[in-house]
């Protein structure tokens, strides 16, 4: 490609103090337009970036900064990426949250006067990213916009690589959780709204100017976008909030295309009614498809994901963050589900699926006008695996609807078959991409250029007998064109007619009029089929627009599948059952296990649950690391892999109507994302108190820890209070306050349960297996003793115990427990006779006989009392 002079040789023609060069200034006119972007400014073979955009981008890109020539009277700073190798480094800066305009030359440098024509063809952004090389294949990349409004949220989001475009209106207390849901990887507001609520967001935030969010302007746009008469088919009124944010993105997205807006599947409306909600928080803690830490895995999404397409993993991920309510859509699920259990079909379904593409993001790359000559292949094969999809699903109804989605018009494999070679190149630029037989005229093009390989071999061995240089080569390469190649010990006889083209380290080449006349001929040829080749795949693609509804339908269709039979391969290996929905208030889990922490060890105890109307809060106590945290997030993850259509981890389960799901998980567990503080905790019990109802699955862990003893045995104790008189929800409380264990005798819908650990040798054994009442209440102290505190210390603190427990047990739960003040000379109360006796006793220094001994007199003071 013909590349024009650098900056510097320009910098001559200007008045190089004042005065920018004719090229500079035609970058900052186009940096202008995106002053909040990095411009990457098409120079030849490279892309450059100047000024600070170029400091910037030499740290983030890791690229040298270089300083070129002068404009205005100040060097040029610039940093430049090869075009070739674009796309690792727009991946970078789009994952540091960076947007980027692409400014491409039109126009031949060779024959325009002054810089050649340059335009932004698109802009790359976090949220509006496509191309495949940029994508997570497992994650969907979606950006958001919203409005606030009177404490009302307005949302719309939009992923473009599967064409999905949903909105809802809810309240400015949801942002967080719906942020955390939907994870945008950008989010657009208007100029002007409060920042302070966007501070712990981790995506981009990018503001416009407000009348981009004016609803008028938005349902005008979108029923033209739509061709649709107004939006109440899609469920939109002019009330709904979100229809400002919807219209903004349907602009921003067109304004980042080049102005090409892909085909959407449509505006969905969402409700809250829809999905069982889980805040934030509870979507960290269940760590659905993120460790608390932050990593990959293990979560449940790692543990579940087997599906054979991106496409399927990403729906998979899909369903685990919206498990749902209704009953009626979870067990159309449930049952095909068993249907492929039932029949092995999972196996054949992901056996055909591995030889299918990503066809929803090929799909959308097609809209876009963006998808490569590799996209259309892929997509070609993936057609035919995919016709062999529905022979192996199983004949029940669910499937039947995906059958008939799985056949797209054989229309559109004969077109791609017809036009795309079997292995076309990979850029488009550099051709063979079309099929022979396509087009004649290619076909004559490229017989020319064909045809040039013969000439070759024949001037060369004419060249050879005609000079007797017997090393002679006729040769081409892109770089020098068409040349003779001759050596240096043979160039005294080299004939009068070559003229010479180039000079080598060993050798010279030169041309012959003959061999220019050639290459006029044959580089002439290959632009033009170069040419001819653009524009026939330009056309393809703009046939190829009319098969796109029904190929994101197949695509779908071809992902519900892969996700269904990696939900039964999954069920079938790690030996799930099939949970049953009733209405009536129950939670009812028989041998359930965690799914992730199973995985992982190996003798996983499995451990039941049952909750009814008349047992709605089981306090749970054992030592550390006794297994409560587990056995809590267990039943939340059961109770949300059931709804969300999945087989669970138990030998078998009964579920009631659930509609939320709130955990607040003990301060210590969330150390590591700084969060520890008692302010958190005390938050987000708030929001479970204020919204938590009787359908609420409820996980408290060691709440009040974050405080003083007292300060937080008295907050556990009214927070239980008020999840047992007021929320009445299905609630786990688990607790290191024994004293909390007496509600049970106060409240028929608390049960006590615990965890237990036996002593053996000189370790402590963990059972890990729930039980019925409260925790015997000295492991404390029992493990302190293993782990070698000193006798004197262990002894002292067991007497303590005795006179705490007493005094607890004097002074009730009930009433005034926590105004009376602990004695501060506990020697004033007596100590209990057995612990005395047995205090006196060394265990190492007795015979058996005196064992025994000691027994009998132990059991006589016990009988005494
Ligand atoms: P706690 O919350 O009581 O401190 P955890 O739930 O964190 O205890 O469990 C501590 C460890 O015990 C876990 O990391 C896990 O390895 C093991 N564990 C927990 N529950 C079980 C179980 N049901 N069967 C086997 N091991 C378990």
């Amino acid at each position: 490609m013909a590349v024009e002079p650098t900056p510097k040789a320009k910098s001559g023609k200007v008045d190089s103090s004042t005065q920018h060069t004719p090229m500079m200034a035609q970058y900052l006119k186009l940096k202008a337009d995106h002053p909040d972007k990095f411009v990457f400014y098409r120079m030849g073979d490279f892309y450059e970036l100047f000024y600070d955009d170029a400091v910037k981008a030499s740290k983030l890109l890791d690229i040298t900064l270089t300083t070129r020539g002068q404009s205005a009277g100040e060097p040029i700073r610039m940093a430049g990426v090869p075009y070739h190798a674009v796309e690792q480094y727009l991946a970078k800066l789009v994952k540091f949250g960076e947007s980027v305009a692409i400014c491409e030359q039109f126009g031949d440098p060779a024959t325009t006067k002054g810089p050649v024509e340059r335009r932004v063809v698109r802009v790359v952004t976090p949220g509006t990213l496509t191309d495949a090389a940029l994508l997570d294949d497992k994650t969907e990349n979606r950006i958001l916009a919203l409005t606030l409004e009177k404490g009302a949220l307005g949302m719309a989001w939009l992923s473009l690589a599967s064409g999905d475009f949903a909105l809802m209106d809810t309240t400015v207390e949801k942002l967080m959780s719906e942020l955390e849901r939907l994870r945008p990887a950008e989010i657009l507001i208007a100029d002007g709204a409060s920042l302070a609520l966007f501070d712990q967001v981790s995506a981009p935030v990018r503001r416009l100017a407000p009348w981009q969010f004016d609803r008028e302007s938005a349902a005008r746009n979108l029923t033209r976008h739509f061709a649709v008469h107004d939006l109440a088919g899609f469920g939109v009124t002019d009330e709904t909030l979100a229809l400002g944010p919807a219209g903004a993105l349907l602009e921003y997205v067109r304004s980042t295309q080049g102005g090409v807006v892909p085909q959407l599947a449509g505006l969905r409306v969402e409700s809250h009614t829809q999905f069982i909600e889980l805040d934030a928080a509870t979507r960290r803690n269940l760590e659905l498809t993120e460790t608390i830490r932050g990593e990959a895995s293990p979560t449940l999404f790692s543990l579940l994901d087997r599906c054979a397409t991106g496409m399927g993993s990403r729906l998979l991920r899909h369903w685990l963050h919206h498990p749902l309510r209704q009953h009626g859509p979870i067990l159309e699920r449930q049952e095909a589900i068993g249907a492929l259990v039932e029949s092995g079909a999972y196996i054949d379904i992901h056996r055909v699926l591995d030889d299918v593409a990503d066809i929803e993001r090929i799909a959308s790359r097609i809209a876009l006008r963006s998808a490569r000559p590799r996209d259309l292949a892929s997509l070609r094969d993936s057609l035919v695996s995919l016709a062999r999809l529905p022979g192996v699903l199983p004949q029940q109804p669910f499937f039947a609807g995906l059958a008939q989605a799985l056949q797209p018009d054989p229309a559109l494999h004969a077109m791609l078959a017809a036009a795309i070679k079997p292995e076309p190149g990979v850029v488009l630029r550099e051709g063979g991409v079309i099929a022979d037989g396509f087009s004649a005229e290619l076909d004559e093009l490229r017989a020319i250029q064909v045809g040039g390989g013969e000439f070759l071999t024949q001037m060369e061995a004419r060249e050879r007998e005609r000079t007797g240089i017997a090393n002679l080569r006729v040769e081409y390469n892109r770089v020098a064109g068409f040349f003779i190649e001759v050596t240096n010990s043979y160039l005294d006889q080299v004939p009068p007619e070559y003229r010479r083209r180039q000079t080598m380290k060993n050798c010279e080449r030169f041309i012959t009029p003959e061999l220019k006349q050639f290459e006029d001929k044959a580089l002439s040829a290959q632009d033009r089929a170069l040419a001819l080749e653009k524009q026939l795949y330009e056309t393809l693609l703009e046939d190829l627009q009319a098969h796109l509804a029904a190929l994101r339908l197949a695509a779908h269709a071809a992902a519900t599948a892969d996700t269904l039979a990696c939900l039964a391969a999954r069920a079938v290996e790690c030996n799930y059952v099939a949970p049953q929905f009733v209405d009536e208030t129950v939670l009812h889990i028989d041998a359930g296990r965690h799914p992730v922490v199973e995985a992982q060890i190996d003798d996983f105890i499995p451990n039941g649950v049952d909750f009814a109307a008349t047992r709605k809060l089981l306090l749970i106590t054992g030592p550390n690391m006794g297994g409560k945290s587990t056995y809590m997030r267990q039943v939340a993850l059961i109770v949300l892999l059931a709804h969300v259509g999945s087989w669970v981890p138990a030998t078998a389960a009964t579920i009631g109507r659930v509609d939320r799901i709130f955990t607040r998980i003990g301060a210590s567990d969330d150390l590591a994302g700084g969060r520890s503080t008692f302010m958190v905790e005390m938050t987000e019990t708030a929001n479970i108190l204020n919204n938590a109802g009787e359908h609420s699955l409820v996980l408290m862990d060691e709440v009040g820890r974050g405080t003083s003893t007292f300060d937080g045995l008295a907050l556990a104790w009214a927070i239980a209070r008020a999840l047992i008189e007021k929320n009445r929800a299905y609630t786990l409380f688990a607790t290191h306050y024994f004293e909390l264990t007496r509600l049970a005798q106060d409240y028929p819908q608390v049960a006590n349960v615990h965890l237990d650990a036996v002593e053996h040798k000189d370790k402590i054994v963990f059972l890990h297996a729930v039980q019925e009442g409260p925790a015997s209440q000295s492991y404390g102290v029992a493990v302190a003793s293993l782990a070698g505190v000193p006798r004197d210390v262990v002894r002292q603190a067991r007497r303590k115990l005795v006179e705490l427990e007493q005094h607890s047990v004097t002074n009730g739960l009930q009433g005034d427990l926590f105004a009376a003040p602990l004695p501060e000379e506990p020697e004033e109360i007596a100590a209990d006779p057995v612990l005395v006796a047995l205090d006196e006793v060394n265990p190492d220094d007795l015979s058996p006989r005196e064992a025994l001994q000691v027994l009998y007199r132990l059991k006589a003071i016990s009988d005494n009392l």
